[in-house]
């Protein structure tokens, strides 16, 4: 543990360092030469692959398809919605030149996809029987980001965006609720272990184009926030900007009601803040690329690391055998530390000779048990169950007990200094809201007394929950 923590600077005194150092020592990613790009190595995109199986799959499950549009979009077409082109403009990058010429009208690389996808949802819906039509596309997208973080904030990053359309303001609302909390929030609870935060954004806060946003927003190791995925309730904007029109069942035509949602890499970027501690990465077992990891001390034990593995493979585990065994042992068990897999067996001769093995669990204090080799595969399938739910307790805990009560925007400015605040949003408002942002600090989202979504800005008693994010 010591020689792990001199790789990396420690959590409690520069955890942005901290952050960009396991990025680079656990082979997560690598700035791309352009900045604000990145380079997604093979263990980062092997978790990112996970989580989008596990998304891929629930977007699905809600009775959406998958599709894909073009990167490039004729520029004229995100001018047809005022807000929306005035939100994005800053960070539009723009081709004025190809095949060696100047174009003719510059195409935008997709800084996120409604106006293309709603040129083509007005050419396929025609009546109420094409209603709802529901979307999704898993693609890159590219906007010009001014602070830009690996994982979190990059200038390219890899997403899904869903769109739909349909018949009234209640479905579409409905609809994109329904992925807030069936698809995102149950793959950030269930599967990546991040206790998350639901609400409603504030205006100032919103997507350019939208009447509301919902956000699920996560607690940072270092008591900040963190935008995790976003469902947008776009009213009939874009629909009347590119006239998705249908014919209703009483043959009157009718706007459309879309909705736009989107998750992004940021969220491997969530789990490495919301789980990692000072000895590197922690992932959770739902999305460890390397769920356990056999490691044959001697040569002699190379042989029976490949047997365990196989038997754990067969019980569904996702298990590497380590036999390099003319490397130092320390190093490499180090190392497997630093990547944050959650199991690590070791197996030496003498341990051979005793029928046992040495169980090591990352997500739990680290510490050595011996376990027979008879029992060992239950074990470990035991294990890397309860250690899943044992991430998200802590994570919750931690969520928990550092949101602070406060009364006033003055008090929530302090507490945002160590963890986040929470208040009634009568005593922030606007106003309060220029006064925290001079602080930088923002309110995160909103939420009524029991918890559920406003469905208005300025309905009476709602909670803001306030703090400093990523
Ligand atoms: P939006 O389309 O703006 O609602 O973005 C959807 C989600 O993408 C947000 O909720 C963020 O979690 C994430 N996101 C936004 N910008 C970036 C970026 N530059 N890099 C990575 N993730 C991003």
């Amino acid at each position: 543990m010591t020689a792990t923590r001199s790789v990396l600077a420690a959590q409690a005194t520069d955890f942005p360092r901290w952050f960009q150092d396991v990025i680079a020592k656990a082979e997560l990613a690598e700035n791309g030469p352009v900045r604000g790009t990145m380079v997604v190595r093979p263990y980062g995109y092997a978790i990112w692959e996970l989580l989008q199986e596990a998304m891929n799959r629930r977007i699905k499950a809600t009775g959406a398809v998958n599709a894909y549009f073009p990167l490039l979009i004729p520029e004229s077409y995100l001018q047809r919605e005022a807000e929306h082109v005035e939100g994005f403009s800053p960070e539009l990058a723009v081709v004025t030149h190809a095949g060696g010429k100047q174009l003719e009208e510059p195409a935008v690389i997709r800084p996120t996809s409604e106006t293309m996808i709603g040129e083509y949802m007005a050419k396929w819906i025609q009546s109420y029987r094409d209603l709802p039509l529901l979307l999704n596309q898993w693609a890159n997208a590219v906007r010009w980001e001014l602070r830009p973080r690996l994982f979190l904030r990059t200038t390219e990053f890899l997403w899904q965006e869903g769109h739909t359309a349909h018949a009234s303001a209640a479905d579409a609302r409905a609809y994109a609720t329904r992925i807030l909390y069936d698809v995102y929030r149950a793959v950030m609870v269930d599967v990546l272990a991040i206790p998350v935060v639901p609400g409603r954004k504030t205006r100032r806060e919103r997507f350019a184009g939208a009447v509301n946003t919902m956000t699920l927003e996560a607690m940072t190791g270092d008591g900040k926030a963190l935008q995790l995925g976003t469902a947008h309730e776009l009213g009939q904007n874009f629909a009347r900007a590119f006239d998705i029109g249908y014919l209703s069942s009483e043959g009157r035509r009718e706007l459309a009601w879309t909705t736009s949602w989107g998750s992004t890499t940021r969220l491997v970027g969530g789990l490495i803040m919301v789980h990692g501690d000072d000895a590197g990465l922690r992932v959770p077992p739902a999305v460890a690329p390397v769920q356990v990891v056999v490691l044959a001390v001697k040569d002699e034990a190379i042989a029976a690391a490949h047997t365990i593995a196989d038997e754990l493979t067969a019980q569904g585990v996702r298990v590497t055998v380590d036999d390099r065994a003319d490397q130092p042992f320390g190093r490499r068990a180090v190392n497997w530390e630093l990547k944050g897999v959650p199991v690590r067996i070791e197996v030496g001769p003498r341990d051979l000779s005793a029928g046992v093995a040495t169980v090591v669990r990352r997500l739990r204090d680290s510490a050595k048990t011996t376990v027979n080799r008879t029992d060992l595969a239950a074990t470990v399938v035991a294990a890397i169950d309860a250690d899943q739910a044992h991430l998200l307790a802590e994570a919750t805990e931690r969520q928990v007990s550092r949101i602070a009560d406060v009364a006033t925007v003055e008090e929530a400015i302090e507490a945002a200094a160590s963890g986040w605040a929470r208040l009634p949003y009568d005593a922030v408002g606007e106003e309060g809201e220029d006064r925290l942002g001079e602080s930088g600090i923002t309110v995160r989202c909103l939420q009524r007394p029991d918890g559920s979504l406003p469905v208005e800005d300025n309905e009476p008693g709602l909670t803001a929950y306030v703090a400093r994010s990523y």
